[in-house]
């Protein structure tokens, strides 16, 4: 029998986790990738293929994870003015350091900080809502990440734009440069219905049906947002941004952490999906979003990260353990939100919630190869029973050993390949010294 050609050819894992609609798992078999994309999955594959090889043994292989809310570039914001309360910490201490810092650098950089830590923990594909996302274009195009960008629409003056329109103008500019770009992929993104008008809402909504790209925008976050939408609208977030009539298939609610039972409905019906930001609802103390009712009720719930500022990581690993244990705890339940969910989560469902599941979010054949291997030697990770609850509940992002993105290898032997650390390391602290002088501290 002659051997085919594969450009990679990874083999003898212990578990593969498919997350397929099946949830099919492979044990001590293979994946052969070509083109950037899975061509064969199984057991004694590797005996029908020649290429480079990358042994599986001691590994669970689980599809790239998916972060659906981030603001990248906020890591030169991690952990600055934490433990205030929300009107402090925004108002003396995030927008004063936005205000005089954002710019093309502090974008490029923060972001290569986040983008290190991403890949260095498995995240594969992103979703970004900030300022200046060339940048983060163009830290992407360096790197080898996927990102969905958004840049952050607001009524009010913003880094990026002086108004709503040239924020959405930017957007469609940047729509027709990265069209089609399997990497960096355009969306657009009204910041909430408390900082954007209708008109505004509806404005950014046109663009994202003429182009069909996702609409990302924060809804229902805090108390403070359900009251003000009330009183200056009469209706609940959701009724209210369904009444502007930018709820569809294509929107993507970040939180969603205050959503009433008609409401959830609603979401349900016009298929809007959710980013679930767990951490950062508890760092902000915002509350607790009723993802298993969410779940339950068929509204498709992703994880998120939201930002470092408010995290202050970028594991999806992490992000997940808390989130199965929070719904436990918050429901009295401990059968909510399994181990098999919330791996789901920062996968399948990820990737359904970008309208991206033809492409990622699974290992299955013609997806892209977007993989993850997580090394099962150590302690912690022993005995292993079962290998979804040992990744939701034991494992942590650094036992990611192994990430491909489109069958690129961009983390090998848990060290990434594509970024400099001694660079990121000396711009980090570049910006510490310069965002430390702000308030004396
Ligand atoms: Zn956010």
């Amino acid at each position: 029998m002659s051997l085919k050609k594969a450009d990679l050819i990874i083999t003898d894992i212990n578990y593969i986790l498919t997350m397929d609609k099946s949830l099919t798992e492979f044990n001590n078999a293979d994946i052969v990738v070509k083109d950037g994309r899975i061509i064969d999955i199984g057991k004694n594959k590797k005996d029908k293929y020649f290429g480079k090889t990358i042994i599986g043994r001691n590994k669970i292989a689980i599809p790239g994870l998916i972060n659906t809310h981030t603001h990248a570039a906020m890591t030169l914001l991690r952990g600055y003015g934490s433990d205030n309360p929300l009107k402090v910490w925004l108002e003396e201490y995030i927008w004063p350091a936005e205000g005089k810092f954002v710019s093309y650098e502090f974008v490029k950089d923060g972001t290569q900080i986040a983008v290190y830590e991403m890949l260095r923990t498995g995240t594969t594909t992103f979703v970004d809502m900030y300022f200046y996302e060339n940048a983060v274009a163009d830290v992407i195009k360096q790197v080898g990440i996927r990102g969905v960008l958004s840049t952050g629409i607001l009524d009010f003056p913003t880094p990026g734009a002086k108004t709503p329109e040239e924020g959405i103008a930017k957007t469609v500019d940047f729509i027709n440069e990265y069209k089609n770009d399997p990497f960096v992929i355009p969306a657009i993104g009204p910041h909430a219905p408390y900082t954007c008008s209708p008109q505004t809402l509806k404005k950014a909504y046109e663009v994202s049906e003429k182009y069909d790209v996702l609409y990302h925008i924060h809804i229902a976050e805090t108390e403070f947002e359900v009251k003000t939408v009330k009183e200056k609208y009469g209706k609940t977030p959701v009724e209210h941004l369904k009444s502007v009539g930018v709820l569809s298939e294509r929107t993507l609610a970040a939180h969603m952490v205050y959503p009433t039972d008609r409401e959830i409905d609603i979401l349900s019906e016009t298929g809007v999906k959710v980013a679930h930001c767990p951490e950062s609802n508890l760092k902000l103390a915002s509350g607790i979003a009723p993802v298993p009712k969410m779940i339950e009720k068929g509204v498709v719930v992703g994880i998120g990260t939201d930002g470092t500022a408010s995290n202050d990581d970028l594991d999806i690993i992490g992000e997940i353990s808390t989130a199965a244990k929070l719904h436990k705890g918050a429901t009295k339940d401990p059968t909510v939100l399994n181990a098999k969910q919330a791996l789901l989560m920062a996968t399948r469902w990820g990737a359904e919630a970008l309208r991206m599941e033809d492409k990622i979010g699974s290992i299955e054949k013609g997806k892209y190869a977007d993989i993850v291997l997580i090394d099962i030697t150590e302690p912690h990770l022993n005995p292993l029973y079962d290998p979804y609850t040992q990744i939701v509940y034991s494992s942590k992002g650094n036992d990611v050993d192994t990430v491909l993105v489109g069958g690129e290898i961009k983390v090998l032997n848990k060290k990434v390949l594509s970024l400099d650390k001694g660079y990121i390391l000396d711009r980090a602290c570049f910006w510490e010294k310069k965002i430390k002088g702000l308030n004396g501290s």
